[in-house]
């Protein structure tokens, strides 16, 4: 689960971080009265979205020549006509897609003078199961194009879960970094807070681009980008209603409501598949035979008719889907649920597209039954790989 810039910053404040003071609003009438809340004489309009690169980023109904998704001002009015132009608009941004995303929100900040933009995230670095820092002196806009270009000035700290993080650790960032003085100073809280942030919060992700020393020499983020783990949520409610729905795939939101795990792609062939290894390796064999898949949606072990027929909508309801390749290897699942369910999908939502289905193990004779009585239209498989090329050819 993502949340708003606006949002992770409030966390990271809780934990001790320094950030700009703020005002969001989702209407323009709002905005003066927003930034006359602010010290001024510096403001910045930032659109709240959930996607990077909003600076760089264009609306698409301003023309090329308007400023991007994050603008600064240097009065109250200026700030006010910002608002004006950006709200309601779509910001087409290197992560938004060209469909871009609606601006319904905005974040009037008080203006920092920008000395050194870095770069910092916390993540869980799988390759030594430790949380890690991942710091660079190029920070801002273009942190890809670092990755691409110089990956040595990317460094990576991973931190000791038992001992946190360390004097030692703080002084390998600090000079990785180049800091002395107040930023130095500053960093001695600042880098132990955002790691207890991530930890305390189970956050997934944690970004801060770009960390900013500022003229008067002191740290701020002045960018936060928060991602939590979506299998600890239960335990932080108070994360759990930072959530904004509006921001997110209308399909994923309907997936998490029936506990499936579906995730869009780009190709056009649905995929309803039980388990993550199946998944994988349904995958795989529609890319072996020449197509990608267009989502998949993982009905996991044990889920009911209802559940697999909601599974079976959400993956219908992607105008991209050209053809759906069902692959159900029942253990604790059983095929006749499975059969059940797909059958009172389709009797709802109609089956518009080519559907192969390859179902084995519990109640395989069944499950096969009940499709072949159902009259649909439907392409029995023998076995995965059977699957993959009738899917493929029938979707031409
Ligand atoms: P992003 O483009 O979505 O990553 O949005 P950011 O919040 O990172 O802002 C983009 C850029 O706007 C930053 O890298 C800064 O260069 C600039 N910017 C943002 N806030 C301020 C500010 O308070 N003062 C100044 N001078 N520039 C800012
Ligand atoms: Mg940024």
């Amino acid at each position: 689960m993502n949340i708003h810039e606006y949002q992770a910053k409030q966390v990271l404040k809780g934990f001790g971080a320094p950030v700009a003071s703020g005002v969001a609003i989702t209407a323009a009438s709002e905005a003066e009265a927003a930034a006359k809340q602010l010290p001024g004489p510096l403001y910045v309009v930032k659109s709240q979205i959930h996607a990077g690169g909003r600076g760089k980023g264009k609306f698409k109904e301003l023309g090329a020549d308007a400023k991007g998704g994050v603008r600064l001002a240097k009065s109250v009015e200026e700030a006010v006509s910002h608002a004006k132009e950006m709200l309601g608009n779509t910001l087409v941004t290197a992560q938004t897609g060209d469909a871009g995303r609606q601006v319904n929100r905005l974040y009037i900040e008080d203006g920092a003078d920008i000395d050194r933009e870095l770069y910092l995230s916390l993540l869980v670095d799988r390759s030594v199961g430790k949380v890690a820092f991942v710091v660079s002196t190029e920070g801002g806009m273009d942190i890809e194009a670092v990755a691409h270009d110089t990956p040595e000035k990317i460094i990576t700290v991973a931190i000791d879960p038992v001992a946190g993080v360390t004097e030692a650790d703080v002084a390998t960032i600090t000079k990785a970094y180049g800091l002395s003085g107040a930023a130095a100073e500053d960093g001695k809280s600042l880098f132990p807070a955002l790691y207890k942030a991530f930890v305390e919060k189970d956050m997934a992700l944690l970004e801060v681009n770009p960390l900013i020393v500022m003229k008067d020499g002191h740290l701020r983020v002045l960018d936060a980008k928060c991602s939590f783990d979506g299998n600890a949520l239960f335990r932080h409610d108070d994360m759990k209603a930072l959530r904004d729905e509006t921001e997110e795939d209308a399909k994923e939101i309907e997936a998490s409501k029936w506990d499936l795990a579906y995730v869009a792609l780009d190709g056009n062939i649905g995929c309803m598949v039980n388990g993550a290894g199946l998944a994988m390796a349904t995958m795989d064999i529609i890319k072996l035979y020449g197509k990608e898949p267009a989502n998949f949606c993982d009905v996991g072990g044990g889920a009911s008719k209802e559940k697999v027929a909601a599974a079976f909508k959400i993956i219908t309801a992607d105008p991209r889907v050209q053809g759906i390749l069902v692959n159900i290897f029942g253990g604790i699942m059983k095929c006749d649920v499975i059969a059940e369910g797909v059958v009172a999908a389709v009797k709802e939502v109609g089956l518009k597209v080519p559907l192969v289905v390859r179902l084995e193990g519990t109640n395989v004779e069944l499950g096969k039954k009940i499709l072949n009585e159902s009259g649909l239209a439907i392409t029995a498989a023998d076995d995965l790989d059977d699957a993959a090329k009738k899917i493929v050819s029938a979707i031409g």
